[in-house]
């Protein structure tokens, strides 16, 4: 193991000293009380709690890199693993300049429940460097990207914990982890990561699947309330790999995109912005908001503009105590992982704005990704048919369990996804038993 490196046991006899740790991230706390409200609503045991309230495992490592000037730069990266208890761990690799522990944590902790809904055989890991990628040549990423995975090497393998692109990251990234993974362990091991180019490996359908899945999860809501897509408008926030696929998608079904934003500026015409004509301009490497077809609009406007479907695609914690009920969608799908605050969920709560949880909507890339790691591990490749029928049935079952069950014990979306999810894991955590 590196030098830089620190492994930090989560429990070690004191869970309240690893709360600490993690606690001092608002995106952490949210996760956290998320459990605990859920933890009453099952009764789940105390123990079993304390143990799903904390990362079983965080590594933080320092990154040295060699810029282009010729200067050394060091990075702050992590990988932090919620749960080990359903198989090895999965979740994805964030580049972006407001990474920290305890936000890495926390999207760690709902791939767990992610999985747990899915009934996917992994637990729950995410990870991130702190960076602004967009600031960064191909090769200082490169660079970058090796670096880290050799710090990280003592605590990821194809059977311990699985890579997969997330915000700030790509296919090209995931490549140059299964090179220097393979260059480690001296021979071609796929498997170790998920969401690489199709020619490494790589699942035909996997870039699109998140995007896909949150648009099946939209067309099951619309068909639900009774709504036709080719009468309803989307409002897009983020335009990145989850955002442009579900914007092509919806696009394709009739639904009307009204307005996108991404990080520099946000975008606005109610005829319907022209998707293959907007990905073409940002193909040209032009901003979004340079879009010649659509009016710039100020992005603090972007989720309150009233719409059928509302679909934050970027950042957590975007929809909070201050906007909540300014909110003017009917189905609110968050593409992103934590849009929605603790407060912003208990004023939707009294709207009738029918919520597609994260944990829910966005578990379509984690489960293609699944489809990858087994296409890897037995050396065999679907079609992209099979991909989408099968990504297709999953989500509708996952919806559909998802919603019979709020029904049933009158919960809102967000309760019962979070149930499924956590009385899953709790319940192989008891059946495992607490080793020694
Ligand atoms: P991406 O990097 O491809 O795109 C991110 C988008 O968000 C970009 O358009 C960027 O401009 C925009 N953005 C960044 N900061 C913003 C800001 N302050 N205001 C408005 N827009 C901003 O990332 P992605 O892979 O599309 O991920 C987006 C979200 O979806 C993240 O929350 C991620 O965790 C979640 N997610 C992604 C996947 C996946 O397979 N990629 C799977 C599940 C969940």
């Amino acid at each position: 193991m590196s030098a830089t490196a620190t492994v930090v046991p989560s429990t070690n006899g004191k869970p309240h000293d690893s709360f600490t740790m993690y606690d001092s991230s608002p995106t952490f706390q949210m996760a956290r009380r998320q459990l605990h409200s859920v933890g009453e609503v099952l009764n789940v045991d105390e123990g079993i709690l304390d143990r799903l309230s904390v990362p079983k495992r965080a590594m933080v490592v320092s990154v040295p890199v060699r810029m282009d000037n010729g200067e050394i730069e060091v990075f702050s990266g992590y990988r932090v693993q919620h749960s080990l208890t359903s198989g090895p761990s999965k979740g994805g690799l964030r580049y972006h300049p407001d990474v920290d522990l305890g936000e890495v944590a926390a999207l760690a902790m709902w791939m767990s429940w992610k999985c747990g809904i899915m009934n996917l055989p992994f637990g729950g890991a995410k990870g991130g460097i702190s960076c602004d990628p967009s600031q960064l040549s191909f090769g200082e990423k490169e660079r970058l990207t090796r670096r880290f995975t050799e710090e990280v090497l003592a605590i990821i393998g194809p059977r311990q914990d699985v890579m997969a692109p997330d915000m700030g990251t790509d296919e090209q990234t995931m490549a140059w982890i299964y090179d220097t993974y393979s260059m480690k362990v001296g021979y071609a091991c796929p498997e170790i990561v998920t969401g690489k180019p199709v020619e490494l490996g790589g699942c035909i359908g996997r870039r699109e699947a998140t995007g896909r899945g949150v648009t099946y999860c939209i067309l099951e809501a619309m068909k639900v309330l009774d709504y036709q897509p080719e009468e309803s408008t989307a409002v897009v926030q983020g335009f990145g790999n989850v955002g442009s696929v579900a914007c092509q998608e919806l696009a394709q079904r009739g639904v009307k995109i009204i307005a996108i934003g991404d990080r520099f500026g946000a975008i606005r015409n109610d005829r319907g912005i022209n998707i293959p004509a907007l990905l073409a301009h940002v193909a040209k490497g032009k901003l979004l908001h340079e879009f010649p077809e659509a009016e710039p609009i100020d992005s603090s406007e972007l989720l309150t503009i009233p719409c059928t479907v509302l679909l934050p695609a970027a950042l957590e914690r975007v929809i909070h105590g201050g906007n909540a009920n300014k909110l003017r969608c009917r189905i609110l799908a968050e593409g992103a992982n934590g849009p929605t605050t603790v407060e912003a969920d208990e004023i939707l709560q009294r709207s009738d704005i029918f919520i597609i949880p994260d944990v829910l909507c966005n578990a379509g890339g984690v489960t293609v990704s699944y489809f990858e790691w087994v296409q890897d591990i037995q050396q065999l490749m679907w079609s992209e048919d099979m991909v989408n029928q099968k990504l297709s049935e999953l989500m509708l079952r996952a919806f559909h369990r998802v919603l019979d069950l709020a029904r049933q014990r009158r919960l809102t979306m967000r309760t019962a996804a979070l149930s499924l999810g956590v009385l899953k894991v709790a319940r192989e955590k008891e059946r495992r038993g607490l080793y020694p």
